[in-house]
Formats: C-alpha cells, structure tokens, sequence
C-alpha cells in the first residue's frame, strides 16, 4: 500500500478559509522542501481565540493572522514542536496579543548537528509560558484542547486533539504530503513507531497537518506511514547486506531519485533507521559521526529480519 498522499488543495496565502464551525486555517507564503506550501496555522474559536503553530517569523503571515482575529482576542499561542517554521513567529504573537505561550518544551539540547542540516532550522529561543504534556487540556467556553505527546519527528513533538470535532492537530508528526524527516540524533525512529502507535489507537476523523491538505481517512494514512518506514528499514539491511557500511553510500543508492540538495535529510533518516536497528541488536556501529560512522550486520547464525 502506497502512502495515498494529497498534493493539491485549494488555498490562497493570508486568507482565513474555515475548515469547521470552531476551525479556520491562514497559510504563510513560505513554500519550500520541507514545508511544501507553507505553515498552515489554524485558529480555534471567535471570541477567546486559540493560534496553533503561528508560523515562522513573517510580518504578512503576522499581520494576517490579527485579521483573522477580528474583534476576536487571541488568548492562546499552541506550539507542537520547535522548529521555525512552526513557532518563529511566537514572540512577535504573543507581543501583539498578549496571548500566553503553550506547547513543547524549549529545543532539546543534543539536536545541535541536525538544525541547521534542515532548511527548516531550530528555534533556539523559544521558550513557552507553560509546558504541556501528554493529556494536558486547554479550554475556554468555545474550544477543549487535548495534548499528545507524539516524540519521533523531534523529541519535544505534541498534538492536538479537539476531541468534540473528532480532530487531531498532527503538526509534522503525520503530513498529507510527504513522509515526515526523522532526523537523528534527536529525532528518534523507534519512539516515531510509538507515536504511529498511538494515532492508530484513537478514532480521529480527520487530520489537520501544518503542512499541506487535511487528512480525511487517518488510520488507513498512517497504517501506509508505517509500512513506508518498515520498507526503509528494510531497505537499510538490504544496503548493509550488499556491504555498504556508511549512511551517504546507502543515501546514494536508497534516494537516487530524489533530489541532492535533500540528501542530508536523507542521511540523517537513514541514520535514523539504522539507530532503531543498532537498539534492537541487529546491526553494529563503528564510530559516532554521522558520515564516517561504519555500521554492520550483526554476526549471527540466523539472517537478521526486518522488524
Ligand atoms: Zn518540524
């Protein structure tokens, strides 16, 4: 089963389109390989109004966003993870607003390699009023906020539910329009798996991703997820069988039709899958660094398997 991706939805930058009674949805003008058309930030409610992922730093984007309040009080700045193009623009929000700051916990500090090798980058400075955590609610009379934790993408990585729409706010952690990087060494596979998991658990009716189109059939889209991550594993040990023992030489060959200049993402994902293989014992590391780092096959009597 292919992922059945959506690569086309009908949007205008800055313009406020309302998705649901509680929901509307203004997109940032910065389209780019890692946010295809640009930061979906979502409004909740009319009068106390909530702002989940307010986007990068951006005056239009800002400015649009205020005009999407109206005579409406922006209360609620919600952020998944901290990466800028999800909460650049918080401090110039909440300047604007006076609205409190909810969400991850500020940039994990072992994630110094993988920022600036994504066009996308980690905010350094962000930092929330209050931390939530998983099963942590917001709410005010128009809208009931559910954090989940959701590590894998980024360690910090939350979604949302609004459980009274049967919606699930995913952020990067499920994207309609591409497979989510999951860029070691603080972007973890096995915890990403979990947090699969945890989404096939629930009964969502749809998904709204920061990047890209809702998600209207959510389980079958993540079920496809998870096969996609299961053919890379095994991909990996295709790779180390034929006796390649470092990430770019595997990169050359897993993603030849991809792009170059996404090939460093690509590295830090395969890195990724073989940190989930090395953990379960099937494959050896020689060396930290991502692109000298030599990795094997476990010697064994009985040929590895996939998962
Ligand atoms: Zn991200």
């Amino acid at each position: 089963m292919s992922i059945p991706f959506i690569k086309s939805f009908d949007f205008e930058y800055g313009r406020a389109d309302r998705l649901s009674p509680t929901i509307r949805r203004v997109i940032c003008n910065n389209p780019g390989p890692f946010t295809f058309t640009g930061t979906g930030t979502y409004l909740l409610g009319q009068n106390s109004i909530a702002v989940i992922d307010p986007g990068p730093a951006n005056d239009d984007h800002l400015a649009a966003l205020l005009a999407a309040a109206g005579n409406g009080k922006i209360t609620h700045i919600v952020v998944t993870h901290t990466h800028k193009d999800h909460c650049g623009g918080v401090a110039a929000l909440k300047e604007a607003t006076g609205a409190s700051v909810y969400g991850s916990r500020a940039h994990p500090e072992n994630d110094g390699m993988n920022a600036p090798a994504l066009d996308e980058g980690a905010d350094l400075t962000y930092r929330p009023d209050e931390v939530l955590a998983d099963g942590d609610v917001l709410d005010t009379d128009e809208w009931h906020l559910e954090t989940l934790a959701t590590p894998g993408h980024i360690s910090n990585h939350l979604c949302f539910a609004l459980p009274a729409e049967r919606v699930l706010f995913t952020g990067d952690h499920i994207m309609g329009w591409a497979t989510t990087v999951v860029a070691a060494p603080d972007g973890n596979m096995t915890d990403y798996y979990n947090s699969l998991d945890l989404l096939l658990e629930r009964n969502d009716e749809i998904y709204y991703p920061t990047h890209g189109a809702p998600v209207s059939d959510p389980q079958n889209f993540v079920r496809a997820v998870k096969e996609h991550r299961e053919m890379r594993d095994a991909q990996v040990l295709t790779q180390l069988k034929a006796g390649h023992t470092r990430i770019m030489d595997m990169v050359a060959e897993m993603y030849k039709d991809v792009d170059k200049s996404l090939h460093i993402a690509a590295a830090l994902n395969v890195q990724a899958h073989l940190e989930r293989h090395v953990s379960a014992g099937r494959v050896t590391q020689e060396g930290e660094s991502l692109l000298n780092a030599e990795y094997r096959l476990m010697e064994s009597d009985h040929p590895s398997t996939s998962s």
